[in-house]
């Protein structure tokens, strides 16, 4: 996988109300429509292709009809998500699995930053849905098996109003 570059904090510069992803995607890929992309629509990547020690890029499946494809590509960007499905219980969509990790992976690449698991501090665990944040921004507060506000130890001025991390 590439490099991360190196620097300081990133931004975060994105949000719509409650529907922050909803409006990236839509617009991403309204905006994509104006730029010469083609969409394969259902195509699952199965694996990389390599040839002489270089990818030249993916086999895929149809899953419509069960058919293999070649995608041949002088650079591959693989954007196939995180494995929050690896765990029993989370909010991930059931195709976030890490194929891409994997098919990385199986040609004795480097993967970076495998740690990188975000878990939600309100999420409930077994139903794999979530309490959202914008509970606490309402006045909802955390309490831990005692009953004590715990989140005034960690965090004394923003307390449950941490950012999630810290949460
Ligand atoms: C319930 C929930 C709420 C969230 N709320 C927020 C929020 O408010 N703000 C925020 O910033 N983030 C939020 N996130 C996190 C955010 O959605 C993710 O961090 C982000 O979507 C990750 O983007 P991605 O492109 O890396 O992966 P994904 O969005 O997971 O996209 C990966 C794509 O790859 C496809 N794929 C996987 N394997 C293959 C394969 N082999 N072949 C072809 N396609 C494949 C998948 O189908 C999927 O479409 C939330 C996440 C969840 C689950």
């Amino acid at each position: 996988m590439a490099r991360m570059p190196k620097g300081g904090q990133a931004n975060r510069c994105c949000a719509v109300a409650d529907r922050a992803g909803h409006s990236l995607l839509h617009t991403l890929y309204g905006q994509s429509l104006s730029y010469d992309c083609n969409y394969f629509v259902e195509y699952f990547a199965l694996d990389l292709l390599f040839e002489n020690n270089e990818c030249r890029g993916v086999i895929a499946l149809n899953l419509e009809d069960g058919s293999l494809h070649q995608f041949r590509a002088r650079s591959t960007v693989l954007t196939t998500g995180g494995y929050g499905r690896a765990f029993f219980s989370c909010t991930s969509a059931h195709t976030c699995t890490s194929d891409g990790t994997a098919m990385v992976a199986r040609q004795g690449l480097p993967c970076e930053d495998l740690e990188f698991v975000q878990f939600h501090p309100t999420g409930r665990y077994g139903a794999g849905c979530l309490i959202t944040e914008g509970c606490r921004g309402e006045g909802g507060y955390l309490v831990n098996g005692k009953g004590e506000r715990f989140m005034e130890r960690y965090a004394p001025v923003a307390k449950d109003l941490a950012s999630r991390d810290v949460v």
